[in-house]
């Protein structure tokens, strides 16, 4: 499986948002064949998520897998593999969360955002199947987050402070807990 260029901040497909999937789209190998390299780059990157257009695909699909020995984001509950194509959210809690992220596309870089504490996602599976589910924790902060990339928006849109900002060895050194 070859894996896929991530484009980073400043190239235009970070900000120009996705188009939604035809249902008919998904029995396409190729469109299967890209769902398992945006996978693998996302492993690859010991990312948590990746949506398409972060590798310069503007369809609405995104994958999610966090395992409690991701090097970027160690001791986070595990979620296993999901991927989302035409992901919604449509219900959340009223409580949001603050959280560190960082991002593929923004690399380097840590910041704290706020985030729906819980929400209900709709959507379709990689077969076209219907799906949804409630998220919490990190698993709706990833969720949200890489919802966001299908709008053109980064984790940096809704910081509501930028003093937040830290580069990666910083934070380790000095805002990990
Ligand atoms: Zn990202």
């Amino acid at each position: 499986m070859p894996l896929l260029k991530i484009a980073r901040l400043g190239h235009p497909n970070i900000r120009s948002g996705a188009d939604a999937v035809l249902v008919e789209q998904l029995q396409l190998p190729a469109i299967q064949h890209f769902i398992d390299d945006m996978i693998a780059t996302m492993r690859d990157a010991h990312g948590v998520g990746i949506a398409a257009p972060q590798v310069h695909v503007s369809q609405q699909i995104i994958a999610i897998e966090v395992s409690p020995e991701n090097p970027r984001y160690p001791h986070q509950a595990e979620v296993p593999l999901m991927v989302l194509v035409n992901p919604k959210i449509v219900e959340h809690g009223e409580d949001s969360d603050q959280g560190w992220e960082g991002c593929l596309s923004v690399p380097d870089l840590r910041g704290l955002v706020p985030r729906w504490a819980r929400v209900s996602v709709k959507g379709l599976d990689r077969h076209g199947q219907k799906v949804r589910f409630d998220a919490e924790g990190f698993h709706a902060r990833v969720v949200q987050h890489e919802i966001d990339h299908l709008n053109g928006q980064v984790f940096l849109d809704r910081l509501p402070d930028l003093s937040s900002l830290t580069h990666l060895r910083e934070y380790e050194q000095y805002w990990k807990r």
